[in-house]
């Protein structure tokens, strides 16, 4: 009998790619990272990546609620102002309704009114950009390469009826692939903890399990690297606000949660009393 020879991860894995055959795949990453042929971090990168296949826009979009918008005819120096308090670097602007996107503001488009007095009476419609919209059913590997063929790092989703359902950003999808990316506006680690006392916390769904290991709150995982992402992997979906878990002798209850994220988190003993 002639023996298939003895081939390389990679070449294995290649080969499965080829065929299309995740559930083969998935096999191969997690045998592989479990032997140590592939380091924990990259395996589960790679998993990612797999899963990305079967994720719509909608699962990883900033929803509609939570989206920075700019009404339309604002004057410059009243748009830098209210770019500055989102953080972020570009806001959608709206004709009457958030349902209406008729464009984009780029933080870097506002800087020659910055220096030019003449441009102070300008409306923001003079420098905002053509909307990008996407519908929130599309595949997030067809929008990673429309990002990538138009150039573009924003686009508006809407939802079946048209209306605007949130927005996406190219880092929305490495988030997928890598997991959270801290921003240069984001919270830092520190503040990702509030310590209420000994043993009562309160954590936002960014902090991160290593530091949350350093107050007793042992949670191990070589899938994802936050709380969030912990809750989230146990529940099987993106918890609701008021859902409870006991965990490690801890119980967690997801206080503030958006569809796409969780934002607070309230630790305490799960028996109550100081462990
Ligand atoms: P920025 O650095 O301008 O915030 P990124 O592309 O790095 O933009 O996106 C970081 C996160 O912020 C993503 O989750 C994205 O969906 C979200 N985001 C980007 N722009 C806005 C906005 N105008 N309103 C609300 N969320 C936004």
């Amino acid at each position: 009998m002639v023996q298939e020879p003895e081939r390389g991860l990679w070449s294995r894995l290649i080969s499965l790619f080829m065929r299309h055959d995740e559930e083969r795949l998935e096999k191969a990453i997690l045998e592989a990272r479990a032997e140590g042929e592939v380091a924990a971090d990259e395996g589960s990168m790679l998993l990612r990546v797999l899963r990305l296949d079967d994720m719509q826009v909608s699962d990883i979009m900033t929803p509609r609620t939570d989206c920075h918008c700019i009404p339309a005819g604002t004057l410059l120096p009243e748009g830098t102002q209210l770019i500055i308090a989102s953080g972020h670097s570009r806001i959608p602007v709206y004709r009457e309704t958030r349902d209406n996107i008729v464009g984009i503001v780029y933080a870097k488009d506002l800087l020659p009114s910055l220096v030019n007095e003449k441009e102070h009476q300008g409306i923001i419609d003079q420098i905002m950009r053509p909307p990008f919209f996407v519908p929130e059913t599309k595949m997030v590997l067809e929008l990673l390469q429309e990002f990538r063929s138009r150039k573009q790092h924003i686009a508006v989703v809407l939802d079946e009826y048209g209306g605007t359902s949130g927005l996406v950003t190219i880092e929305d999808v490495l988030e997928e692939i890598v997991g959270d990316i801290e921003d240069e506006h984001d919270t830092p680690q520190e503040e990702h903890i509030k310590i209420l006392d000994e043993t009562h916390f309160e954590l936002s769904g960014r902090a991160c399990l290593d530091d949350l290991a350093e107050l007793g709150i042992v949670l191990a995982s070589d899938e994802v690297d936050t709380i969030g992402g912990y809750l989230s992997l146990t529940a099987g979906h993106v918890p609701f606000a008021g859902e409870e878990f006991v965990l490690s002798g801890w119980k967690f209850k997801v206080l503030e949660a958006s569809t796409k994220a969780i934002r607070c988190i309230g630790v305490e003993p799960a028996d109550g009393r100081p462990a």
